[in-house]
């Protein structure tokens, strides 16, 4: 082999940073913390903190390797956090709150994080699970002072960074070094560990900024609505500081009223986050006749946006959406910003593209295969299980010995990501569903993802959750949950009606339930395994 003659340079996370650091000083970090205080700092600020941070992990016996974890929400130190624990090779642990205490503790246990960096609102759970997680030496929590608590080993996190420290610059890590662990919720069995590695969250931020990606860029001022605790907060943290963006970070508080505060005093101009989240947003701004007139782009992904969400902002608010898909074990695996391709085309056809769950960006190959691992038509509507590989999609979980998440296919093994989809000529993928949510009727396959986004098309539907129930005679059918806006009575007419012109009439759902709430899992979904069970002994209509 002749060797290129390059230089021999590491794609760390502290190169971020490092960046920022040197070159935005005057941009800046807007972070609301979890008693609701505004911090207005930099990145040359942001910097300096994770280094003195790093300097007191040192001090506290932290090592390349090690786990530290964070139970906190979206602000200025967890921001630290991110650089300051993945600076020094230690591997940063962001555990979702929204997990039952059980799970967490679990997953403190399987990672063996030696320490745990907690906002106060989280004090409670750490004293429930302190007993039982041995490997942590010491808790820290996230204020000025120390709050009264029974945890023994507990410092206050602004005590531990003592500024007298003198702090030395990052080492020069091996780009393969574990640098972040984030748990998959686990619907099914115990949680999974996804490890990425230094090199892999620089590309996958790389991409995430590219113009078909989120076109993260200097000019632009970010609301990170997605949690820093969940898929890395969508590689966002790590993309503002390599495009040197301005940076909101809305703390505990993910109201509308909260989000749409921050858009107007800050300029936001891009923001991300799940479906559920901006169509409360919408309805705000219904409510209240509010504008958002600086934001213009907005990332959704993490389930499946509802086509009448994308039209709403777009043709009120002059908000373009681009739909994502992805999923802890790549980040971001599918972009839908491609306006130079869609441009010509008619509104019709650029709503239908945008409806769908975006297409291949570089970094992540996408395969659809069959029951026995062919491949499917790219057609469009054959269903296949959705496959992918590439350098940031996980090639193993940590600490677990299972050799079905991945195939063993001739051209070597790709990740089964457990979501069914369709993909057309162009590339552009639609889930169907997750595997183990589709719906199957007389042997056909019909999709909960196109029934509820049909469904909170129609009038007063806040939300649907549709789930396959057994049928005498079709083996499943699909029942309808709705959630509906205050004293809108039930019309299951009106409701079917809306439906229809978006499915086979075979799909319409029987029956139509009001409910007053739809379960969610700790990452945002819905719950389908609670309302099946919940539904478990629904008759239907004779
Ligand atoms: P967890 O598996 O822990 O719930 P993830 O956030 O990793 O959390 O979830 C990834 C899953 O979310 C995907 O496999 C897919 O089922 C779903 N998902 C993500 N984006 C979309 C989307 N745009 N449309 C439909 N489903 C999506």
């Amino acid at each position: 082999m002749l060797r290129g003659l390059n230089m021999d340079r590491q794609l760390l996370i502290s190169g971020l940073i490092d960046y920022a650091g040197r070159n935005h000083s005057s941009t800046e970090v807007v972070a609301t913390d979890s008693t609701g205080t505004l911090h207005r700092t930099n990145w040359t600020n942001i910097r300096w903190r994770a280094l003195q941070l790093s300097t007191a992990l040192k001090r506290h016996g932290i090592q390349q390797g090690d786990r530290v974890a964070t139970i906190a929400w979206n602000d200025h130190r967890h921001l630290e956090l991110y650089y300051g624990i993945t600076g020094i090779g230690s591997v940063l642990h962001t555990v979702n709150p929204r997990l039952r205490e059980q799970q967490i503790s679990w997953i403190i246990n399987h990672a063996e994080d030696q320490m745990v960096f907690i906002d106060p609102d989280f004090l409670p759970l750490a004293e429930a699970v302190a007993s039982e997680t041995p490997s942590v030496h010491t808790w820290v929590i996230l204020t000025n002072e120390l709050p009264e608590t029974s945890l023994e080993n507990a410092i206050a996190y602004e005590d531990m960074i003592d500024r007298s420290d003198a702090v030395e610059e990052w080492p020069l890590l091996d780009e393969w070094s574990a640098a972040t662990l984030c748990y998959t919720s686990g619907t099914t069995g115990n949680p999974k560990g996804v490890m990425q590695s230094h090199r892999s969250i620089v590309l996958q931020t790389w991409a995430t900024c590219t113009g078909d990606g989120h076109d993260v860029n200097s000019s632009q001022s970010i609301l990170l609505a997605v949690p820093m605790f969940h898929v890395n907060g969508w590689a966002i943290p790590f993309a503002a500081a390599m495009a040197g963006s301005k940076l909101v970070l809305p703390g505990p508080d993910l109201s509308p009223e909260a989000l749409v505060r921050h858009i107007n005093t800050e300029n936001v101009t891009f923001s991300a986050g799940v479906p559920t989240i901006w169509l409360s947003v919408v309805q705000y701004l219904k409510e209240t006749d509010t504008d958002i007139p600086s934001l213009n782009r907005l990332a959704v992904g993490g389930s499946a946006a509802p086509r009448s969400l994308m039209d709403t902002l777009e043709d009120d608010y002059g908000v373009f959406v681009s739909h994502v898909w992805g999923m802890t074990e790549m980040t971001q695996g599918s972009a839908g910003r491609f306006t130079h391709r869609i441009q010509g085309l008619s509104r019709e056809e650029q709503r239908r593209r945008q409806a769908m769950a975006g297409r291949e960006l570089y970094g992540v190959e996408l395969r659809l295969v069959d029951g026995d691992g062919e491949e499917v038509e790219r057609d469009g509507v054959t269903p296949g299980e959705l496959l992918a590989r590439g350098p940031w999609v996980a090639a193993s979980y940590f600490e677990l010995d299972d050799e079905s998440t991945h195939t063993s296919s001739p051209d070597g093994p790709w990740l089964r990501t457990g979501d069914v989809a369709t993909m057309d000529d162009e590339g552009y993928i639609s889930i169907v569903d997750r595997a183990k949510d589709v719906i199957k009727s007389g042997g056909e396959w019909i999709s909960s993802i196109e029934l509820e986004n049909a469904a909170v098309g129609a009038p007063g539907v806040l939300e649907a959750a549709a789930v396959g129930l057994p049928h005498q005679r079709w083996g499943e059918r699909p029942l309808l949950l709705v959630l509906l806006e205050a004293g809108k009575p039930l019309n299951t007419t009106e409701i079917l009606e809306s439906i229809r012109p978006h499915v086979a009439s075979w799909w319409l759902p029987d029956e139509v339930v009001a409910v007053d709430e739809i379960p969610h899992t700790g990452t945002g979904k819905i719950d389908k395994k609670v309302l099946r069970d919940q539904f478990a002994g629904f008759e239907w209509p004779k």
